[in-house]
């Protein structure tokens, strides 16, 4: 659902307070009243704009005074931003793909937000920069125990970095936050399409595949009032007006409620390759049943990715499984990708 709520939106990071305040006006005009600024940029190497700090806070608190119903959001990546960002007034935070892969700094800022212990405050974790799904978990697990509700959090998937990427700069490799999901299913899950994406040009299929397919519950997306202009990360970043028409889209569209010699082991070749053989029948027959599925949840406007039904299919997969003497991580990867596949036919 998209109503402007779960949408956080605004610039990769705050450059002047003109340009944060045009900006975030721009974005306000167009009903969005969640924005996100950078106010410490993590940069991988020395050298480029590592944002103004304590000077953009002063910009945020600023910007709020006089805009009582806009939220402002940022990154904090230790103690010491945390608390710096609370003072200022800051209504959310996150954790950054950099900072969740170190469980030092997580703690220490979970320590920091059971020192300030403000329910209303709303903590984004996004996912580590390598594929770990537990160091994601293991961050969750932190902030929950400092004490923040499973309604304040949310779970920030940017996508992946790995040695070979397709066209994206992070690849979205759906199926672990999907797992996440299941792990959590109270904690909300938006997407970045932005930093999957690294080009404003694939924001939207992004965007589409995290509503439409598999029904995410809000997005955090980079956005800037002069994107070719922009200090950091000026390629994936729309105006304000283009991440209008983008979600107006994505949202119009979301109407859909996939021993060579010995015969001993020749005869054992041979019964493999016949158990392949119907083992690719059934995931053909499996497929085409996905499509009937398919068909019937678009002319019902059901979305092809249903949580509860899959949570319940893995289990039961995964108990008959261990009856047969299948371990549990080999019935699992198998269904991820059966699962993934029908996902992918039925949209
Ligand atoms: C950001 O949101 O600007 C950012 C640095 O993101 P990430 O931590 O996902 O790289
Ligand atoms: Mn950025």
């Amino acid at each position: 659902m998209y109503n402007k709520d779960n949408i956080i939106i605004g610039p990769c990071s705050i450059e002047s307070s003109d340009r944060f305040f045009k900006t975030a006006e721009q974005l306000s005009d167009l009903g969005f009243h969640n924005i996100r600024g950078g106010v410490w940029k993590p940069r991988t190497k020395p050298g480029g704009f590592e944002g103004f700090g304590e000077l953009a806070l002063d910009w945020i608190n600023k910007y709020k005074r006089g805009n009582f119903h806009t939220k402002v959001f940022c990154e904090v990546a230790n103690a010491n931003q945390l608390f710096l960002a609370y003072q200022a007034g800051i209504d959310g935070i996150w954790i950054g793909a950099r900072t969740t892969v170190d469980p030092f700094a997580v703690q220490e800022i979970a320590d920091t937000l059971a020192m300030i212990d403000d329910p209303k405050l709303i903590v984004g974790i996004k996912n580590p920069v390598c594929p770990d799904l537990d160091l994601w978990d293991g961050a969750i697990q932190r902030v929950l125990k400092a004490g923040i509700p499973e309604e304040n959090i949310i779970a920030m998937f940017r996508g992946f970095k790995v040695y070979k990427t397709s066209k994206y700069r992070n690849e979205p490799i759906w199926r672990i936050p999907l797992e996440l999901r299941t792990r959590y299913p109270n904690i909300k899950m938006y997407i970045d399409p932005s930093h999957i994406a690294g080009d404003s040009k694939y924001v939207e299929e992004i965007l589409d595949m995290a509503f439409n397919v598999y029904d995410y519950d809000g997005a955090i997306i980079e956005c800037h009032c002069d994107p070719n202009n922009a200090w950091t990360d000026a390629k994936q970043q729309l105006t304000p007006s283009e991440a209008k028409e983008i979600l107006d889209r994505v949202f119009q569209e979301s109407k859909i409620a996939t021993n060579n010699d010995s015969t001993e082991l020749d005869m054992y070749r041979e019964a493999v390759d016949e158990i392949d053989d119907t083992m690719l029948e059934l995931l053909e027959a499996r497929l085409d049943i996905s499509k009937k599925i398919g068909e019937y949840k678009k002319a019902n406007n059901l979305k092809p990715f249903q949580k509860d039904r899959w949570s319940t299919l893995l289990e039961k997969i995964i108990e008959n499984g261990e009856k047969r003497g299948l371990d549990k991580e080999y019935i699992e990867s198998i269904w991820e990708i059966i699962h993934e596949k029908s996902i992918e036919v039925q949209k």
